[in-house]
């Protein structure tokens, strides 16, 4: 660590088809490498914020060579990770605030108390943590009727939670993760962000999907990826939220998707950065 400038502005993103390239929509050439001199800047602390496990998250750290970040934000912000260059701490902190929802227990005891349940079928080990419980649905399911009656199962024991909903692609099967209500992407973002000294005016969140949309539906500058789908961008242009950035493409010469709509949403809220990134000297 290199003082205090270090932290000036914290760059919060997402990974599957936000930083990575894994959707349907074409990488623009040398997007990836631009983020990556971003991310290196010495003013720049980054964070992954994403609903993969600790272990998925080094996976595609490693397949897609991403620089390390500072924090990573993982099982859909119920777990936070410090990274330093030796080792990932886990933020304890984090758990201690959020496990009181839960009355202490952890993902296995509620799948215990939860017992068999007709349409769901438990996520594989690698995608369950202390604070999250997954599940895949049947794709036929109806899927209002099974939140709510997972909610009035869960308020039966006191429990309180975070039901997170969301359809895999290409697959269409249902995925439900059962989180402590304090729990999710922007509730994680917000701790990080008083516990390590940020505000508004110098973090920046990057997001395509349903399940980004609390951050980027909140007071927190968020961009929305060109590649991201159409329904989330209808509801992104149907807030008319000052703080959120819908990425267009041209930025640049990129075309807005992946990495080149999260540096176009950098150069948005950050001019500094969108004067070094247009100048010859790209020291940082
Ligand atoms: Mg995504």
């Amino acid at each position: 660590m290199r003082g205090a400038d270090l932290k000036r502005l914290l760059l919060c993103t997402d990974l599957d088809r936000t930083l990575l390239p894994n959707g349907i929509e074409p990488e623009s050439p040398g997007a990836r490498a631009c983020f990556d001199r971003v991310a290196r800047r010495h003013d720049v602390a980054l964070a992954y914020v994403s609903g993969r496990s600790r272990a998925l998250v080094e996976q595609a750290m490693a397949e897609f060579d991403l620089p390390r970040p500072q924090f990573v934000i993982s099982d859909v912000g119920s777990t936070i990770y410090r990274i330093d260059p030796a080792a990932w701490q886990r933020w304890e902190a984090w758990d201690g605030s959020i496990g009181a929802d839960w009355q202490g227990l952890s993902c296995g005891d509620l799948r215990r108390l939860l017992g068999a349940l007709p349409g769901l079928n438990p996520q594989e080990e690698v995608k369950q943590n202390r604070h999250k419980l997954s599940y895949y649905a049947d794709p036929e399911v109806d899927a209002d009727a099974l939140l709510d009656g997972m909610r009035t199962r869960l308020e039966a024991d006191g429990i309180k939670a975070n039901l997170v909903w969301s359809m895999e692609m290409p697959g269409r099967r249902g995925l439900l993760d059962i989180l402590p209500s304090s729990a999710g992407k922007l509730q994680a973002i917000r701790f990080l962000m008083l516990r390590s000294g940020f505000g508004l005016r110098n973090t920046l969140f990057a997001g395509d999907s349903g399940n980004d949309l609390d951050v980027m539906l909140s007071e927190i500058p968020s961009v929305l990826v060109a590649n991201a789908d159409a329904p989330t961008k209808e509801q992104a242009a149907k807030a008319q939220n000052d703080a959120l950035y819908v990425a267009t493409g041209g930025y640049l010469g990129m075309n807005g998707n992946y990495s080149a709509g999260i540096i176009e949403g950098i150069a948005h809220f950050w001019p500094e950065i969108d004067a070094w990134l247009r100048g010859p000297g790209r020291e940082g």
